[in-house]
C-alpha cells in the first residue's frame, strides 16, 4: 500500500496548496482499491450492485427462431415483386407448443408471437395484412419480405458468449437479462460501507432547539442520500463535537467499522478546532487547498485501525461544497472501490443562456438548469445565486455546469459541459 507521500511523488506538478481539480481524480485513483470480496446474489438482490466476474450465456436467448407477429408462417422464397400470393393453412403454431408438421411451396402456419417458426417457413405475414378465405390464405403484393417478423435463434444472446462484463452495475435491463439467462444468482463485490460523520460545535442535530450562531446539520442528510443511492451501506455517526476525546473515538470507530470514512467540517485553513489534528494523529493524511470553487479545502488519506485501513474524504463543511466535491470526488472514487468499471461521469454539452464569469486556474462548479429547446439542443442557466452554502440551488439545478480549470469567461451561447444529477441525486 502506498503512502500519501508516495502518491503524491508519482503526480507530476502536484501542490497540495492548488491542487487542479483532476489531479484529484488522478490521485484518488491510484489511493483506493478495490473490494476483493465477491458473493452470489440472487437476481432481485442483485439491483444496483456491481458483477465481480463476466457473466457467460449458457443458452442461446431465443432458444429457436420465433415469430414477432401474431400471422401466417410461410416461405418468403416464394414471394415475386408486385404479386399476390395464395396460401394453403394447414394449422395453427402457439406460443409454447410447437406445431410438428413441415410446410412445403403453397403452404403457411397460423402463427402466434414467440411461437417457434415450423418446419419450412422464415416469413411471417401479420394476421392483418391478409385476406382469409377458409382455409386460403391471401398475402397482398409486397406487404412484407422473405425473413420478415421472424426472431432469428440467439440475435438477444448466443450460448458461450459474454452477456454481462465484470465491473458493470446491473440495472433493470440487467436483472431481466440475466433472468432471461435462466441464471438464479450471479457474483458480485460485496457491498461498501462508509461511515460519516458532521464536525463542529455549531452544528445542532435534528430535534436541538435552535441557538444564536448555530445551524442545523444538513450534511450528513446530502450524504446519507448521495450514497444510498450508490447502494452503499451507510453508518451515521452523528454529529460529533469538536473534542479530542470524541473527534478520537469517532474516527477509531469508523475505521474499524467501514471501508471509507466521510466527514464534513473543520478542514478549512483557519479552523480553531481538532478535527485536522486527529486526523493528522491517527492518519495518513494530506491536507489540500483545491483550485475549484466551491470546495476548496478537502483532506485525503487514510486512517488505519487494529490492521485495518479506512479511507478518508474530509470534505469542507460548506453544504454545496460538500455536495459537488462528492460528485466530482468521491463518488468516482467510491465507485472504483465497488469494482465498478466504469467510474467517469458523462458530460453533456449544452448551450449557456448567460454569460458566465470565470477566472482561468481553478474548475468551478455551477448550479445549472439543463433545458431542451424546440431545435433539440441543450441550453443551461444557472439557478442564481452561487453561494456554496445555499443548498436551495442544488435543489433547483438538475446538473453542474462544468467550467473547466483552463476555462475563462462564457458568453451567451457558447457551449459549456454538465455534469447532470440523474442517477447520482
Ligand atoms: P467549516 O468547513 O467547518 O469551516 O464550515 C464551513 C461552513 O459550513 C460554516 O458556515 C459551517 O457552519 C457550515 N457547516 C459545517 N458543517 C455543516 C453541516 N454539517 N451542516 C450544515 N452546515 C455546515
Ligand atoms: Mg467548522
Amino acid at each position: 500500500m502506498k503512502t500519501i507521500e508516495q502518491i503524491a511523488a508519482e503526480l507530476q506538478g502536484y501542490d497540495p496548496k492548488a491542487l487542479r481539480a483532476v489531479d484529484v481524480n488522478a490521485f484518488l485513483a491510484r489511493l483506493v482499491t478495490p473490494v476483493s470480496e465477491t458473493e452470489a446474489c440472487g437476481v432481485f438482490g442483485a439491483l444496483g450492485r456491481v458483477l465481480a466476474d463476466d457473466v457467460v450465456s449458457p443458452i442461446s436467448v431465443p432458444p429457436h427462431d420465433n415469430s414477432a407477429m401474431d400471422g401466417f408462417a410461410f416461405d418468403g422464397g416464394q414471394l415475386q415483386p408486385g404479386q399476390p400470393l395464395v396460401l394453403r393453412c394447414l394449422g395453427t403454431a402457439y406460443a409454447g407448443q410447437a406445431w410438428s408438421g413441415q410446410a412445403g411451396a403453397g403452404d403457411c402456419v397460423k402463427i402466434m408471437t414467440g411461437a417457434i417458426m415450423p418446419a419450412g417457413t422464415d416469413t411471417v405475414v401479420p394476421i392483418e395484412f391478409v385476406k382469409v378465405d377458409g382455409e386460403t390464405v391471401t398475402v397482398p403484393a409486397d406487404v412484407v419480405r422473405q425473413g420478415d417478423n421472424r426472431r432469428l435463434l440467439g440475435e438477444d444472446l448466443m450460448a458461450g458468449r459474454p452477456a454481462l462484463a465484470r465491473g458493470q452495475t446491473l440495472g433493470p435491463a440487467a436483472l431481466g437479462l440475466i433472468a432471461s439467462l435462466g441464471l438464479p444468482t450471479v457474483p458480485v463485490f460485496r457491498r461498501l460501507k462508509v461511515a460519516y460523520f458532521s464536525t463542529g460545535d455549531e452544528i445542532l442535530s435534528l430535534g436541538e432547539a435552535p441557538r444564536e450562531g448555530a445551524v442545523y446539520d444538513s450534511n450528513r442528510y446530502t450524504v446519507f442520500g448521495l450514497l444510498t443511492r450508490m447502494g452503499i451501506e451507510v453508518l451515521d455517526m452523528g454529529v460529533v463535537k469538536d473534542e479530542p476525546a470524541a473527534l478520537e473515538a469517532a474516527f477509531r470507530r469508523a475505521a474499524s467499522e467501514a471501508d471509507a470514512i466521510i466527514t464534513s467540517g473543520g478542514v478549512s485553513m483557519g479552523e480553531a478546532d481538532h478535527t485536522k489534528a486527529m486526523m493528522k494523529q491517527l492518519g495518513d493524511v494530506a491536507f489540500w487547498r483545491i483550485a475549484m470553487r466551491p470546495g476548496r479545502p478537502m483532506a485525503v488519506g487514510r486512517i488505519v485501525q487494529e490492521g485495518k485501513s479506512s479511507v478518508l474524504f474530509g470534505l469542507p463543511g460548506n453544504p454545496v461544497a460538500v455536495m459537488v466535491t462528492f460528485l466530482a470526488f468521491v463518488r468516482p472514487a467510491l465507485q472504483r472501490m465497488m469494482g465498478c468499471a466504469a467510474c467517469e461521469p458523462v458530460l453533456l454539452q449544452a448551450h449557456s443562456a448567460e454569460a458566465l464569469r470565470k477566472k482561468p486556474g481553478r474548475t468551478e462548479y455551477q448550479r445549472g438548469i439543463v433545458t431542451r429547446e424546440a431545435d433539440g439542443t441543450l441550453r443551461v442557466r444557472t439557478t442564481g445565486n452561487q453561494g456554496s452554502g445555499v443548498l436551495r440551488s442544488m435543489v433547483e439545478g438538475n446538473g453542474l455546469i462544468v467550467l473547466h480549470h483552463d476555462q475563462g469567461n462564457v458568453a451567451v451561447g457558447d457551449p459549456v459541459d454538465v455534469m447532470m444529477f440523474d442517477g447520482a441525486i
